[in-house]
């Protein structure tokens, strides 16, 4: 298998902190894939050859399901290839259902999806790793145990990082410029760039 590619395009492979990372515990539920924090409006490319299994909407009050009116309406495109199904959520998708893609190829561009900056980043690429054959994603509710279909990413992405030690994402070296949309409204609730100072 080759290795797979970095899916944010020109992005020096940055992991996040806690609250980013897979299986992080949320006010209702638990976090289902990782959250790779970026800039508005950045390509997001396929990790890896594949098939659009499906693009759908993924956070907003768009999603019949689940809809989350809290937060801003985005998609996510699930490609199914060798390492099963990759889901690129909190896009505006440029490539539709059926379509085969290659690796690095771009399946869309990033959207912010949460609405107020709050001294985190708010502008994040979400990445999901489902079984073959998973056409939709789910929600993994806290108390619940981890849906069958839904799978770590972080080792597919530590391989595409080609890193030994990768970044990680640091609240006390973030001075709040980048990962943030600049036309949102302002609410810091998080102590960011402590060790800016020294
Ligand atoms: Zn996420």
């Amino acid at each position: 298998m080759s290795k797979p590619i970095w899916p944010l395009l020109g992005q020096t492979p940055l992991f996040p902190d806690a609250p980013g990372q897979f299986a992080a515990l949320r006010t209702h539920e638990t976090h289902t894939g990782v959250d790779l924090y970026c800039d508005v409006a950045q390509s997001v490319v396929a990790m890896e050859d594949g098939v659009v299994a499906n693009v759908e909407p993924f956070t907003g009050a768009h999603v019949v399901d689940a809809p989350s009116p809290w937060w801003n309406n985005t998609w996510a495109v699930l490609v199914e290839g060798p390492s099963g199904v990759i889901a690129y959520g909190e896009i505006q998708p440029c490539v539709a259902i059926g379509q085969c893609v290659v690796a690095g190829e771009r399946v869309g561009t990033i959207l912010p999806v949460l609405r107020t900056f709050k001294g985190r980043p708010m502008v994040m690429l979400h990445l999901e790793l489902l079984r073959s054959g998973t056409l939709a994603t789910t929600t993994w509710w806290n108390d619940t145990t981890r849906p069958d279909h839904l799978l770590d990413p972080t080792p597919l992405l530590r391989r595409a990082s080609g890193e030994l030690f990768p970044r990680t994402f640091d609240l006390g070296h973030y001075d709040g410029r980048r990962f943030r949309d600049a036309l949102a409204p302002t609410n810091i609730r998080y102590r960011f760039g402590d060790k800016l100072q020294r």
